[in-house]
């Protein structure tokens, strides 16, 4: 039985005071975390004080990014370790706009993907919709190859815990509703390429979440599909009331 995670993507929105702010706003009403998994992905300098706030509750911080190397001569980077430190106990990797934007690619991802298991903080690997239209054109291998690459040296021990996500880049930020038979469709696809690489055992366990324009109106539709476990939500999870409604979804 996968456990549902439902994340909040704040990405360069909010500071210190205000994530805090909402964290106080929601905290007595989230689920218990043996029912759901909740988690706010936040910017690395507001991780420790939302830690303290959410002290006693089962909600998890995330980062949204770390570097690829453990230490050294990186400046402006910020290690796993350090992230670990301040309170995260998970971290997104190779979201569409840190592909796009910052141009990682596969092998970055792998790098960043390796060092955050090393210091014991679990990975959100994001996934986008080339590999559905990938899929679309009869091109199967692109789809194997992007996972492929990012997971490569992953340990299927450490495969248990990883969280992936599809996210078509049509959907995200944009004003395009999220089809739920595209987001099944393309949990699915990861989930057939995990088996692939770790077997039907590990495929049939790794938490796979999508993300795309979610919000309090269509989520219920979205997480209803059999191979969603989760989503991961930008805009529409900055105000807490939306959030809490999202993170209810199943009443
Ligand atoms: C995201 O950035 O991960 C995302 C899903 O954004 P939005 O929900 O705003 O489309």
């Amino acid at each position: 039985m996968r456990k549902p995670f439902i994340i909040a993507n704040w990405k360069m929105h909010k500071n210190i005071e205000e994530s805090v702010a909402f964290i106080n706003q929601i905290k007595a009403a989230l689920p218990q975390v043996a029912d759901e998994e909740v988690g706010i992905a936040a910017q690395a300098v507001a991780l420790s004080s939302m830690k303290q706030t959410a002290q006693g509750t089962s909600l998890q911080i995330i980062a949204q990014n770390a570097a690829s190397e453990l230490a050294g001569p990186y400046t402006g980077e910020i290690s796993a370790r350090s992230l670990a430190d301040a309170g995260a106990s998970y971290v997104m990797l190779g979201h569409l706009e840190r592909r796009r934007l910052f141009h990682e690619d596969n092998q970055i991802i792998n790098q960043k993907v390796r060092s955050a298991l090393t210091t014991g903080i679990t990975p959100i690997i994001c996934t986008d919709d080339k590999m559905v239209q990938a899929e679309v054109n009869g091109e199967i291998h692109y789809v194997f190859d992007q996972l492929k690459g990012v997971l490569k040296g992953v340990d299927p021990a450490h495969l248990q815990k990883i969280v992936l996500s599809y996210e078509p880049s049509w959907a995200v930020g944009s004003s395009q509703t999220a089809n739920p038979k595209v987001a099944q469709q393309g949990c699915h696809r990861i989930r057939q390429t995990v088996a692939n690489l770790y077997g039907s055992l590990l495929a049939d366990q790794v938490r796979i979440l999508y993300g795309g324009s979610v919000n309090p109106q269509n989520i219920g539709t979205i997480m209803a599909q059999p191979d969603v476990d989760g989503a991961l939500i930008g805009r529409a999870s900055l105000r807490p009331d939306d959030f809490l409604e999202m993170v209810n979804w199943q009443q």
